[in-house]
């Protein structure tokens, strides 16, 4: 059962997150009980990223909105479904991002040992399920990396999202701009002014775009091969793509989707039984 707290505290720490579904906020004993109840109870952790974001958007961009996403996304679940979020992982890998002062970056050997630590602790405490929520796309490839260790080492079941690919609103961004833009372009830019008005500063803006090829891309856009890349690359100001585009309006039509399609995934990971198998049929 989750705790019962009212929506607003005296401790701010939740964040977005609704406080009865903030893991931290529960006792030992609550958690304890929790994880022998219920063989499906389900721990999230937003891993995030702190690290520049072009001349108009906030350091925290990423964790800011996977944390406002995960929140909106749990205070539409219903009571039964046990899915509390642990405080998040401000920092991820940023390395493409070191050129520019204020990226906080840790390496992936730490993103690896810090996850495989917590997923120990989940696994530990009684919960079967862990779902690492990724908001920022230089994380993708070390969650890719460690998450099938997870479910070996832990032996619970470990599910990953990447919130950049869930919840799609097609025609929202126009496709020239969804080839190439990569960081705090439309998109990204369009979200952080529905989120936080109050950090975006669109009188600096600069955005910078390229021709793409047909052959060689940067990482999930559906190219045959991937040039590595490193911010400095592909923007001088850090943005990569045209956030010149954006409208807190747009922002709140992606994040509307994101939130639902998020809520709908976390139901979905939390119902699962774990899948039955049998032999094929010989008659085919
Ligand atoms: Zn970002």
């Amino acid at each position: 059962m989750l705790k019962s707290l009212p929506d607003k505290l005296g401790s701010g720490l939740h964040g977005a997150i609704p406080p009865r579904r903030y893991w931290a906020y529960y006792t030992w004993q609550e958690i304890d009980a929790i994880g022998k109840r219920d063989p499906n109870a389900t721990a999230v952790i937003n891993v995030g990223a702190v690290e520049q974001h072009g001349p108009h958007l906030p350091l925290i961009t990423d964790t800011l909105v996977g944390m406002d996403m995960l929140g909106a996304a749990l205070a539409r679940l219903p009571d039964d479904v046990m899915v509390l979020a642990l405080p998040p992982t401000n920092f991820g890998k940023s390395t493409e991002h070191t050129t520019f002062p204020g990226t906080l970056t840790w390496s992936g050997e730490t993103l690896r040992m810090v996850l495989r630590d917590l997923a120990m602790s989940v696994a530990r405490s009684g919960f079967g399920k862990l779902v690492l929520l990724g908001s920022h796309g230089g994380n993708v490839g070390t969650l890719d990396d460690v998450f099938r260790d997870l479910r070996i080492e832990t032996d619970i079941r470990i599910f990953k999202i990447f919130l950049g690919a869930i919840g799609q609103v097609p025609g929202l961004v126009a496709p020239e701009e969804a080839a190439i833009a990569m960081h705090s372009g439309d998109s990204e830019t369009s979200m952080v002014r529905h989120l936080a008005p109050e950090l975006v500063h669109m009188d600096r803006a600069e955005g910078y775009v390229f021709d793409p090829t047909p052959e060689i891309g940067y990482s999930f856009k559906g190219s045959d091969v991937v040039e590595a890349w490193v911010a400095s690359d592909l923007s001088k100001s850090g943005a990569i793509g045209n956030p010149h585009r954006s409208s807190a309006a747009k922002g709140q039509q992606m994040c509307e989707a994101k939130a639902s399609r998020l809520a709908t995934l976390l139901e979905a990971v939390y119902r699962s039984p774990r899948r039955e198998i049998r032999v094929a049929p010989r008659d085919a």
